[in-house]
């Protein structure tokens, strides 16, 4: 409940507000100058807003007034006050666009930083939707005053110390917009000068499309660069553009520049940023590309311009196409929209296509960033399935770790007898690489691509084949393969295999599906294998770790009769059935094929038959 001291009421910051403050303030920012950056950019959304509205409706107040930033110094003083005339905020916009930021999953991410000792690089605090507070870093007490643009509406002024509480009380205030006003602290008193403070602008907003007033000073800015000829823009402003655009200190990894004509006419800027974004913002409205009508800023949230599997692009798109007076209803159902979806998503994979081919380093870390993204577009993008297949990379027994295969590079180098692509799924590739199913494969120099990221899973099915050779995990039991012949190795005669593999089936009972010979071993004693239809052993873990009760499918034991330690087995065998190095070997066997799959649950039972075996064997 608010306080009320005359009219001025007292409202307290929830818990985890007061928590984020803290942390703006005391540790994450290593450059408080992004304050102002931040400031302007909610001006600018402000002034966006209001022009957006005017288009259609001029009841508003001083609705033929200029829109600007006005900026006022007083170096003396150390005073800083940014005033537009935006949209402005009412009472409701006060409490809880000012008064309520932080989600659970912001403080969570901001926590994790501070307990790692790292900083929050400047070009975060925006990502975050903490913008605003950024002002703390370098203000003690800070004053907002606002009038809502609705004619007759009411006029607040918000203070805070950004620590427990902030007071808002009515005011009177003619203007409509919004005025932010604060003493600098003593080490940033450079702020109210005016040198500095233009020169924090010229790093940061540039192009803001609105004019920025020091005095009577209008700062220079560059304006709508998408609507230029390519020539005309340099590199450096391209990447300037960007960082502003994107929120991103980092330069981006590639751009296109379209203007296109005829059935859908729009300029787009759209760049591909060099590192996937931190975390998702579940809870926060996602912003895609910024949608313009004419150089009239729309919106910057419209889904309907990007497929969700590409919405890690950034830019502009600017269209004649749409009607000024567009609302957003008529852009969730404008067939203009869907033109432009379809014309942009062609571009962005041509590009990556081209990247592919002509700059493979870039594709690579471009790939190690998005591939996810990508992968999720196989099931959403059908008319650009092949192309997407085309773009996805694996990792493989042929490559070095980190290093990618194309499935067309897997083909081509296929040997002529082989009919299928062979693939294992696990964890990482340290341990997939380990895994006893692959040694035949080794030993043969047959290609088997790696699979370790948990979206492949999801997407191997769905490629199902590719240039007519099925995808096929070499965990399945249903495996072509052929014996070895040039092996010097002999394996058990069948007098001596069958009966010892009924003495595996009986040890193991139903622990297992089924006990085979096993073609596909060469230097371990046994493995274990999945049955044809039954799921791979990555999508089961990843269905265990969604649902507890999951219990695995059953698996198929397969055994190498050309091993020394079944040949051995088949000779006790031979003597006594139920001896019980034999049995316990049979368990232990088994067991440690479900440790090396990371599949041993309780690993007491193991241990304490090895070491009533190791006890024997040392006797
Ligand atoms: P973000 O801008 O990422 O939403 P901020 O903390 O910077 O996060 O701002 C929070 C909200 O406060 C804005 O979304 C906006 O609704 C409101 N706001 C901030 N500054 C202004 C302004 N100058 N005019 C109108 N509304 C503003």
């Amino acid at each position: 409940m608010p306080q009320k001291k005359s009219n001025i009421h007292e409202y307290e910051y929830k818990a985890e507000m007061k928590q984020l403050l803290h942390l703006i303030i005391h540790s994450l920012y290593t450059h408080p100058e992004v304050f102002l950056r931040e400031l302007v950019s909610n001006a600018s959304d402000a002034l966006n807003k209001i022009r957006f509205r005017l288009l259609t409706d001029s009841n508003v107040i001083d609705p033929g007034e200029e829109l600007k930033i006005t900026l006022t110094l007083d170096e003396k003083k150390h005073l800083f006050t940014i005033e537009d005339n935006g949209i402005g905020m009412t009472e409701r916009d006060l409490n809880e666009e000012i008064g309520t930021v932080a989600s659970s999953s912001t403080l969570e991410y901001l926590e994790k930083l501070k307990v790692e000792g790292k900083t929050m690089e400047g070009d975060l605090i925006g990502q975050f939707g903490v913008g605003f507070y950024s002002v703390f870093m370098v203000a003690n007490e800070v004053t907002v005053e606002t009038r809502y643009a609705d004619e007759g509406s009411k006029a607040y002024r918000w203070k805070s110390d950004g620590k427990g509480t902030y007071t808002i009380e009515e005011i009177d205030r003619e203007a409509r917009g919004t005025k932010i006003s604060f003493k600098l602290k003593k080490e940033y008193h450079d702020f109210a000068e005016e040198w500095r403070v233009k020169n924090v602008i010229d790093k940061y907003s540039t192009f803001v499309e609105f004019p920025i007033m020091i005095g009577k000073e209008r700062l220079s800015r560059i304006g709508a660069i998408w609507q230029q000829p390519k020539e005309k823009i340099s590199t450096d402003q391209l990447t300037e553009f960007y960082k502003y655009i994107a929120n991103d200190s980092n330069p981006p990894l590639g751009h296109l520049h379209l203007s296109m004509e005829g059935k859908v006419n729009f300029k787009a800027l759209i760049f591909i940023p060099s590192k996937a974004p931190l975390y998702f913002m579940r809870d926060k409205e996602e912003k895609t590309l910024n949608l313009y009508a004419e150089k009239i800023f729309i919106q910057d949230d419209a889904k309907e311009l990007l497929p969700e599997y590409l919405r890690f692009v950034k830019g502009v798109v600017d269209t004649e196409d749409l009607p000024l007076n567009v609302s957003r209803e008529l852009t969730q159902s404008s067939p203009v929209m869907q033109k432009i979806n379809q014309v942009i998503v062609g571009k962005i994979l041509g590009l990556l296509q081209e990247w592919a081919k002509k700059d493979r380093g870039k594709y690579d870390r471009f790939y190690k960033e998005f591939g996810q993204y990508l992968k999720i577009g196989l099931n959403i993008d059908f008319t650009n399935r092949d192309k997407l297949i085309d773009l996805f990379r694996f990792e493989s027994t042929k490559s070095e770790p980190g290093e990618f295969v194309s499935l067309k590079q897997y083909v081509d180098r296929m040997g002529t007898d082989q009919k299928e692509i062979y693939y294992l799924t696990g964890d990482e590739r340290s341990s997939v690489i380990k895994n006893p199913n692959l040694e035949y494969f080794k030993k043969n120099a047959i290609e088997v691509l790696l699979l370790s990221d948990p979206y492949d899973v999801m997407i191997v099915p769905s490629i199902h084949e590719y240039d007519k050779k099925a995808l096929k995990s070499i965990e399945k039991a249903d495996l072509e393969i052929h014996g070895d012949q040039e092996d010097g190795e002999e394996v058990l005669n069948k007098d001596l295999a069958e009966p010892l593999i009924k003495v595996f089936k009986e040890t193991l009972g139903d622990k297992v599906k089924d006990v085979i010979e096993s073609k596909r071993l060469v230097n371990s004693a046994c493995t274990l294998v999945t049955g044809k239809d039954a799921m791979d052993a990555q999508m089961e873990r990843m269905m265990k770790m969604m649902d507890e009760n999951y219990t695995s499918q059953k698996k198929i034991l397969e055994i190498n009769t050309k091993h020394p330690l079944i040949k051995n087995l088949a000779r006790i065998n031979l003597g006594d059935s139920k001896d019980s190095i034999l049995r316990n070997s049979i368990l232990q066997m088994f067991e440690g094929a479900l440790l090396i799959r990371g599949d041993l649950e309780a690993p007491t039972d193991f241990i304490e038959r090895m070491t009533e075996l190791m006890t024997k064997a040392t006797k």
